[in-house]
């Protein structure tokens, strides 16, 4: 099986660290209409058995590729998050609060974690350089290739108007990450 991890040696031998590493394939996530890809995700670290659990302690490191808010061109996204996982064989009245998973057959499965750990750690928007142009609002060309004047004729015709980007250079209809904004309700619920 892939993505999973045999961790008998740690269940056997409570207390003692062993070090792991592995290779997780993580699947495509929507975020919010846009489809968001993982590179395999490098997990490192180590396992520690206390009983019937394993607890997870290391980092993963992969690239995600999302859209540039801007002009929508894949950019190469470097993520790199801590993993702090419980596992356990006893599972029964602990699957509802999703904070231990399962060990099925000594074997532990990164997929979900690795996954939900990732997406959130997404950015809210990128960029594929810190002055790209954009796709023009009003015929969608892409003006790092095309220099149409649709932008500087609708300004000279409403004369001292609003600006169509404001001053950080951000354009109208520009893509953001609603995650980060779930993120930040997780970790408060944490604390409750
Ligand atoms: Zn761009
Ligand atoms: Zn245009």
């Amino acid at each position: 099986m892939a993505n999973t991890l045999n961790v008998s040696q740690a269940l056997k031998a409570p207390g003692q660290v062993f070090p792991f590493s592995a290779t997780i394939e993580v699947a495509d996530a929507d975020v919010f209409g846009e489809t968001v890809r993982f590179s395999p995700a490098e997990a490192t670290g180590t396992l520690l058995g206390a009983g019937e659990t394993v607890s997870v302690r290391g980092e993963l490191r992969c690239e995600a590729a999302m859209a540039c808010a801007r002009c929508l061109r894949p950019v190469a996204v470097p993520l790199r998050v801590e993993i702090d996982e419980r596992f356990s064989r006893r599972t029964e009245g602990a699957e509802d609060d999703g904070e231990t998973r399962a060990i099925v057959d000594s074997c532990i499965d990164l997929t979900d974690c690795a996954r939900e750990l990732l997406v959130l750690e997404l950015p809210m928007r990128v960029l594929c350089s810190e002055d790209c142009k954009g796709l023009c609002p009003v015929c969608g060309a892409d003006r790092n290739e095309v220099s149409c004047t649709c932008l500087e004729d609708a300004q000279s015709a409403s004369e001292g108007t609003e600006r169509p980007d404001d001053e950080e250079g951000r354009f109208a209809g520009e893509v953001t990450n609603p995650f980060s904004a779930l993120k930040a309700m997780i970790n408060s619920d944490e604390e409750v």
